[in-house]
């Protein structure tokens, strides 16, 4: 069996920009710009970038939510990009999203049992009183009462709406979420929480997880490995402890700089990024992180860094390491 539950190859995603005064293509916004990655059964890949670097668009690609460019999406190894809408429904069983705000994912006007049951129905589960029951047993299983089911989204924190959300993700028993930045909207306490329920879920269930997320610190808990996205690309990918040890990207060390350190004894330089990321309509010359680099050589104006394996399944995208 093959060890990768997805595996993700050369992934474009450009969406076009249309003309003002005639609507007519004009150019592209190269939102996803050739992105390979791939995660293990019970795996949590963490997939980190700053604003705007098409991590989420990857992972809204992956569940074809939007029009792919070119590429391949191996789900269990079959190409989710040349699936039928039947053979998608089906697949989509087993590769939900949970988004990052709760309150948006869930309808005002439906109690939180019918929302779960809702799921079960899209996916012609069993009679009535088998989603039910599976419906008290998801919302026990996110550690909320039963007693909750009748309740409507305005009634609970935003801790609790997110667990909802899960529960929801998990009613059909997916092998793979796609949680897309699922603790940002949350309190710092509450944030743990969600990331100890998700940790605990994936040991009861075996699901794997692909994390978005644009916060590094937040990503090494619950990530085995994690992939550093910048304008498009994947520039880093390393195990999560050997990142936070030995980053090579200089993009990588900029963000580990940025982590608070609350041990007074320990001093840490931070490296301020000058600048801001470029646009992805016209990519610039070379690597693309050319503009706020302070290693940029006369090489990193011209041609465009290729993947080095370092070892130990350790990846970086720059001239530095060839
Ligand atoms: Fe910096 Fe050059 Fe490496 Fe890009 S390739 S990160 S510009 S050193």
């Amino acid at each position: 069996m093959n060890e990768n539950i997805l595996e993700v190859k050369d992934l474009k995603v450009y969406f076009p920009i249309k003309g003002q005064l005639i609507p007519k293509t004009v150019g592209h916004v190269k939102a996803v710009d050739g992105v390979d990655f791939n995660i293990g059964y019970g795996e949590t890949l963490g997939l980190v970038g700053e604003s705007g670097c098409g991590k989420s668009t990857t992972g809204r690609a992956i569940l074809r939510l939007l029009k792919v460019n070119s590429g391949s999406v191996l789900f269990e190894g079959k190409d989710v990009l040349k699936l039928s809408k039947n053979q998608l429904k089906e697949t989509r069983k087993n590769m939900q999203l949970i988004f990052q705000d709760p309150y948006a994912s869930l309808n005002p006007r439906m109690t939180i049992g019918d929302a779960i049951e809702e799921v079960l129905l899209v996916h012609n589960f069993g009679t009535k009183l088998q989603r039910k029951e599976r419906t008290e047993e998801l919302v026990q299983l996110v550690d909320l009462s039963k007693t909750y089911l009748t309740r409507y989204p305005h009634e609970f924190s935003g801790g609790q709406r997110q667990r909802i959300v899960i529960a929801r993700a998990l009613a059909v028993e997916p092998k793979l979420l796609i949680c897309d930045e699922p603790v940002s909207a949350l309190d710092v306490s509450i944030q743990s929480q969600i990331i100890n329920l998700l940790e605990n879920l994936q040991k009861e269930l075996g699901i794997a997880y692909l994390f978005i997320a644009h916060d590094l610190s937040v990503v090494k808990h619950i990530s085995k490995r994690i992939a550093v996205m910048y304008l498009g690309k994947i520039v880093e990918v390393a195990d999560s402890e050997e990142l936070f040890r030995n980053a090579l990207h200089p993009y990588t060390q900029a963000l580990l700089s940025a982590i608070p350190v609350i041990d007074p004894d320990i001093r840490k330089e931070r490296i301020i990024l000058e600048g801001d990321m470029q646009d992805n309509i016209e990519l610039p010359k070379g690597c693309r992180f050319n503009n706020r680099c302070m290693y940029a050589m006369e090489c990193c104006y011209s041609e465009e860094p290729k993947t080095i394996d370092v070892g130990e399944g350790h990846t970086v995208d720059c001239h530095l390491y060839k």
